[in-house]
């Protein structure tokens, strides 16, 4: 009996499983694939070393004050052994037909130099950043309210419920609609890749909250981002617990309204596992596909009615050479080919990307001692590889392998034509698809971030039933701050729970 099991090794996983160790608590963390750490993996063809799920960091390195919240939370998981350094600044170029421009940390140089740039536009950066940090306050307000108790969270919803449904029905695209000039309005509406949700349908709550993550600075973790699964992985096991690699998770068992464990196939074996928690930290979709139909079945439908978002395609680079010299940094640089930057890249199979982000890991890690490397990556439908989604043998079909390898080319000519510098130090190049994303993380659909972002996931009232009285919910709040609340409870129900009574005390509801 275990006093927790966690489904997944994620950052969301192993932060949950660390911080539930810190309070002397065993946990097992169950992994499907048979390396920790879902996005923060990293792997290694030849001589380079490529990041699949991390590019920058905001909040953690050395912020003072509640920006660097969450790299202190980091350091009291970690013992400080999980470090930060800084992107540099700018830390996010935006590039478009005719201009470039750095994204600068603080907000407050980030303006000016916007003003300078675009001084006719003096009222319009004012309304933008308004925007901004009313939407951002907005979205602070939700994610406390998933975090406290309930009656608190209910006194805050009277205050701050309107807003916060003001902000995520707001797109960015009508934000953006009041910026006259349109190389502005692509230059602020750019990043839009770091959620996953094109300008039409992106909630303005959710640019602010993700963009004004960087407000303070942009970091990526020494020694390269397995360095998040490598520095919590002991501190779950220091305490009892064990993370099982190669554990895929088939089943929650629920017995009389209770979670009782799970049942999971490792090494051609089903297994079961006992526990009167369980934390899935592999997605909902994946948590539903877990669940008897039996169980909360209207949760359950209503989940299901909720469709994965965009897909991506990665170009990872190995170059060999200096690539500073060659017009490499540790900033990002956002690629258009036009002002209009909210298209989508459906046509995978005939078009070129509307846009590309590109980033150079090598150059953010000084600690790097492997060759230099690029990673391009593109947002993207992933209709043109749905015949190959849900096969089992789809990677190595004839048909599969032409498209990737058509599009590998094009986005490799795409990185030359940007980086001309660049192209004569290129070694290696790989890319990887939706396919790569589902059979590595089961992502359903591929899905880079999981879920589709619009209003209707950050509003849905069936993901935070219960952090308001379900008759202030009319779908208020909600989101990715599921997990903060089921863990912020779960420690507190341990910290109220006399240790003696929690063999005999049964499951808790999940
Ligand atoms: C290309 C890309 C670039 C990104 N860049 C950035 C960035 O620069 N900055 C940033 O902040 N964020 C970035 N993100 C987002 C960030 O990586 C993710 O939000 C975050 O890592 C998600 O963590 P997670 O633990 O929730 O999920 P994951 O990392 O996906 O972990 C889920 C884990 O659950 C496991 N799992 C699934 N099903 C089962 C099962 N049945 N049984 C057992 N285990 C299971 C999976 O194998 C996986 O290991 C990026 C994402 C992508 C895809």
């Amino acid at each position: 009996m275990w006093d927790v099991i966690v489904i997944g090794s994620g950052i969301s996983g192993l932060g949950a499983a660390a911080a539930l160790a810190r309070q002397g608590r065993r946990v097992l963390v169950l992994e499907q694939h048979s390396v920790a750490g879902g996005l923060t993996q990293t792997f290694t063809r030849e001589d380079w070393t490529f990041a699949t799920g991390v590019h920058y960091i905001g909040g953690v390195g050395d912020i003072a004050g509640s920006s660097g919240q969450i790299g202190r939370i980091l350091a009291w998981l970690t013992d400080g052994a999980l470090r930060f350094v800084s992107c540099g600044n700018p830390y996010d170029i935006v590039r478009l037909p005719g201009i470039e421009f750095g994204i600068l940390y603080p907000k407050e140089r980030y303006r000016e130099a916007l003003l300078a740039r675009f001084p006719a536009q003096h009222e319009a950066i004012g309304r933008w950043f308004a925007a901004c940090e009313a939407a951002l306050h907005s979205a602070f307000a939700r994610f406390a309210m998933c975090g406290m108790p309930q009656w608190l969270a209910w006194g805050m919803h009277l205050i701050h419920g309107d807003e916060v449904e003001h902000w995520a029905q707001r797109t960015l695209a009508s934000t953006l609609a009041a910026v006259p000039d349109p190389q502005l309005r692509a230059v602020l509406g750019a990043r839009w890749g770091d959620y996953g949700a094109p300008p039409d349908s992106a909630p303005m709550l959710e640019h602010a909250l993700v963009t004004g993550s960087y407000n303070a600075g942009a970091y990526y973790p020494v020694g390269g981002p397995t360095r998040i699964g490598h520095t919590l992985v002991p501190v779950v096991e220091a305490s009892g617990g064990e993370v099982q690699l190669g554990a895929a998770v088939e089943h929650i068992l629920v017995t009389g309204g209770h979670v009782a464990g799970v049942a999971f196939s490792q090494g051609g074996t089903r297994r079961t596992e006992h526990a009167s928690h369980v934390i899935s930290a592999m997605g909902i979709a994946n948590t539903v596909s877990c669940l008897d139909a039996a169980t909360a079945p209207a949760w359950q439908e209503t989940l299901r009615g909720l469709r994965p978002g965009l897909a991506h395609l990665a170009l990872y680079v190995g170059l060999d050479g200096d690539i500073a010299a060659a017009g490499a940094s540790g900033a990002n640089v956002w690629i258009y080919e036009s002002e209009d930057i909210g298209r989508v890249w459906h046509n995978v199979e005939e078009d070129d990307p509307p846009g590309l982000f590109v980033s150079f890991p090598s150059m953010k890690d000084r600690t790097w001692t492997g060759k230099p490397t690029a990673e391009v990556i593109a947002l993207c439908d992933a209709r043109a590889f749905a015949p190959w989604l849900d096969t089992a043998d789809g990677r190595r079909s004839e048909q599969y392998l032409e498209l990737k390898g058509r599009i590998e080319k094009r986005l490799l000519a795409r990185f030359c034509r940007h980086f001309p510098a660049l192209a004569p130090l290129i070694r290696f190049h790989e890319l990887s698809t939706p396919l790569t994303q589902q059979r590595y993380l089961r992502s359903p659909g591929g899905a880079m971030y999981g879920l589709e972002m619009t209003a209707a996931r950050l509003t849905h009232l069936v993901i935070h039933k219960s952090t308001v009285p379900e008759t202030m919910l009319d779908s208020k709040v909600a989101g990715r701050g599921l997990l903060t609340m089921r863990i912020s409870r779960l420690l507190s129900d341990f910290q109220h729970e006399d240790p003696k009574r929690r063999g005999s005390m049964g499951g808790r509801r999940i």
